[in-house]
């Protein structure tokens, strides 16, 4: 029997007596995670909204190379991916040996989970911190300890009265998700010297694109110099690119070579691995993906809040989290049915314990006004 199906018996199973094969513990306690919704029922072309993907799509010249690449696909992908390599470490003028690929920046958590911990082991993170981070390390049989966000804003010295000496990974997703919230460059530095050298500090920066406050940093050049940071970017969101999974990392030699150890060789695919080169070169499109962030975050917010509705923040991500009041009528979970069912799909964020808020992704205009006119019938509704 497995722990979960008798909660009642706190004792390990026995596996190797076990009538059928079993999960090794704590894998069947990990909930799975939930992407946002795709589908609206009765509705063919619903507005995604739930995912925080790219509104313009992807760059036109990612998109022809990533076509030009369906001619190759007998072959196996550089396992190196050294285009990409060497055209992040042009442009960021970062060491190529330091960087490291992932399908998506998830397989890059999910590297370094399994590169430092063991059972027994614990990995700190925000209350509100990243879903994906911390499956990633309960797999590894370790313990995920979760520092309050007061104000849904990561609180460094929340993180570090977490810190132990069991204590192997800290992750930071700055600016945060679902919060959107970030915290300034001073801290980010003050939460370094404070840590054990021993600690790896992953700084997430999946949304640092869209930061534009002269106060935030995503941590590149802080790592360059230190021995435990590792600073992770993702073609997903500003590049539009969430459908072909590349993300990588940036860290210290030593830990490079450690994740290069357990890595799967072919991880980034032919298509990936050229279109990310051509969406790198594309700097239009991504000055277009910041520009409407600069455009419609600002506008969004006055409008949610003259919708009486709290905006989490201020976000400066690619989407903004959305507070509702208990009224009955005037719910999240209500707001989140009345939208989908006028094709507008958010995310609900009751997993990461917030029932009474949505993460709402920073459209079109079109989208964003047709937002706010279906939350403006909800709120007025009788
Ligand atoms: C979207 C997102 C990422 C990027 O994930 P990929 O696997 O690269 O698509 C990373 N961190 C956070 C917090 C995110 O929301």
């Amino acid at each position: 029997m497995s722990q979960s199906l008798s909660p009642e018996s706190p004792i390990a199973p026995d596996r190797s007596a076990a009538d059928r094969p079993l999960p090794k513990p704590g894998i069947m306690e990990i909930h799975a995670y939930q992407p946002g919704k795709s589908k609206a029922e009765g509705i063919a072309h619903p507005v995604k909204l739930s995912a925080n993907e790219n509104p313009l799509g992807s760059s036109p010249k990612a998109h022809a190379a990533y076509v030009e690449a369906g001619s190759r696909l007998q072959v196996y992908p550089d396992p190196r991916a050294s285009l990409v390599r060497a055209a992040i470490a042009e442009r960021f003028r970062l060491e190529p040996e330091r960087l490291i690929f992932g399908c998506g920046s998830d397989e890059v958590f999910q590297l370094l989970n399994q590169t430092f911990l063991e059972p027994g082991d614990n990995m700190v993170q925000g209350q509100y911190g990243f879903a994906a981070f911390a499956i990633g390390a309960r797999a590894c049989q370790a313990e995920v300890k979760y520092a309050p966000e007061p104000g849904y804003r990561i609180d460094v010295d929340e993180l570090l009265a977490q810190v132990d000496d069991r204590t192997r990974l800290v992750f930071l997703a700055n600016p945060g998700n679902p919060t959107g919230t970030w915290i300034p460059f001073s801290e980010v530095r003050r939460l370094h010297e404070a840590l054990p050298a021993s600690v790896v500090l992953v700084l997430d920066g999946a949304y640092g694109e869209f930061a534009l406050d002269a106060a935030f940093n995503d941590g590149l050049e802080l790592a360059r110099g230190a021995s435990n940071i590792v600073v992770t970017h993702t073609f997903s969101k500003l590049h539009g690119l969430a459908g072909l999974r590349v993300g990588w990392g940036y860290a210290p030699a030593e830990i490079a070579a450690a994740v290069d150890r357990i890595r799967l060789p072919f991880n980034i695919n032919v298509p990936a691995q050229v279109a990310a080169v051509a969406a790198l070169e594309d700097e239009d499109f991504q000055q277009q993906s910041i520009a409407l962030m600069e455009q419609w975050r600002p506008w969004l917010t006055q409008q949610l809040g003259g919708l009486g509705l709290e905006v989490v923040g201020p976000s400066a991500a690619n989407f903004v989290l959305v507070g509702f009041p208990q009224t009955p009528g005037r719910s999240a979970a209500e707001a989140d049915a009345f939208l989908a069912s006028r094709g507008l799909l958010v995310r609900g964020v009751g997993l990461y314990g917030l029932p009474d808020h949505l993460r709402i992704t920073i459209g079109l205009e079109a989208h964003n006004r047709a937002l706010i006119d279906a939350l403006a019938d909800f709120m007025q509704a009788p």
